[in-house]
């Protein structure tokens, strides 16, 4: 049995619990980003880009994770994660400010970036597996010799609370959107999304988006029953192989769409970020942003928010972005 999701009350909760905690990320414009969704076919689209590249740790997931150690339920003997890297730099940040042990067991060969990240917040990393799944048993079992506390990468209503203080900020920040777009790895944050936006705007639709590469999400979604599926990704960020309970509860509630980008496609969102809005996005941050670029037609006309969940990209992941083919062969 999945736990129930999150209440707008803890929403609330979780948002005066991080007060001066998170960052409230700006929600911005770019005149160049708007005109190369334009060029693409999206006419008439306004595009605003929420921040999450600058929130602490570079990802939106260290709302969640503090929201999580702070109301400090079952976390007094330590706290154990399976993760790529924002999940694990999140909680490594959460545990050290609350001066709780932590430890995060990575598939080998993680992203660097991330994985001195954790080790500079103080937290024990073990390399565990060539993937998530098998990292994910492994933390499992160090969890359990010590009676720490696991957090999942999905089925977690506080970290779904915490994450969905970021749409919070944005529906005060952009009050006339129509379309929400949030890249899904294990979906908490656009289950967040769904739950923010079906309680105080219920006129903004929120859309979707997984690389095609690993699509246990969207499949998930659209079977209406969990899937697991490959997962390829060279985006980290969404390299999640199965879907979680909780978050596929919510997504099938209110989620309107749900879409799939190819990894060329998140390349070249990531080249839009640094040339047109001067912005570093990692793959998985670059997500919503490949979205309304590879799907234009289905945002004409439509103020936009692209959720820009993470800049913690590696240095060859920013190469190859700025020296891909931006137009595309599909443009
Ligand atoms: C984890 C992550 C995602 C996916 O978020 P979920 O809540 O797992 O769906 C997207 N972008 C970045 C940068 C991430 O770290």
């Amino acid at each position: 049995m999945a736990p129930s999701p999150p209440t707008v009350d803890d929403v609330n909760a979780a948002r005066d619990r991080l007060d001066g905690l998170v960052v409230r990320t700006p929600a911005r414009a770019y005149p160049a980003l708007d005109r190369l969704v334009h060029a693409r076919g999206a006419v008439g689209t306004a595009v605003v880009v929420k921040h999450e590249n600058l929130q602490h740790t570079g990802a939106f997931k260290v709302r969640g994770a503090l929201n999580l150690v702070q109301r400090g339920r079952d976390v007094s003997r330590g706290i154990v994660a399976y993760s790529t890297g924002n999940h694990a730099q999140a909680l490594a940040y959460a545990a050290a400010r609350a001066g709780l042990p932590c430890t995060i067991v990575m598939p080998r060969n993680p992203n660097p970036v991330k994985e001195r990240a954790v080790r500079d917040h103080g937290a024990e990393v073990v390399l565990h597996g060539t993937d998530l799944a098998a990292a994910a048993s492994h933390a499992h079992e160090i969890a359990r010799r010590r009676g720490a506390r696991l957090v999942s990468a999905g089925d977690e209503p506080e970290l779904v609370a915490g994450v969905a203080t970021a749409t919070l900020e944005l529906l005060e920040q952009e009050p006339h959107l129509d379309t929400l777009v949030v890249p899904v790895g294990g979906g908490s944050g656009a289950a967040a999304a769904c739950l923010v936006t079906a309680a105080l705007a219920p006129h903004v639709e929120v859309v979707g988006v997984q690389s095609a590469a690993a699509p246990a999400a969207h499949d998930s979604w659209r079977a209406g029953a969990l899937r697991t599926r490959p997962s390829r990704t060279r985006a980290e960020g969404l390299a999640v192989g199965c879907g979680f309970a909780l978050t596929q509860q919510v997504l099938r509630d209110r989620l309107r769409d749900f879409l799939l980008v190819d990894d060329d496609a998140i390349t070249r969102a990531q080249h839009a970020y640094l040339t047109a809005a001067r912005t570093v996005a990692e793959g998985a941050g670059a997500a919503a942003l490949a979205a309304v670029m590879s799907h234009p037609e289905r945002f004409a006309g439509r103020r936009v928010a692209v959720v820009c969940s993470g800049g913690n990209a590696r240095e060859e992941e920013l190469r190859r972005a700025l020296t891909c083919d931006a137009a595309g062969s599909a443009a």
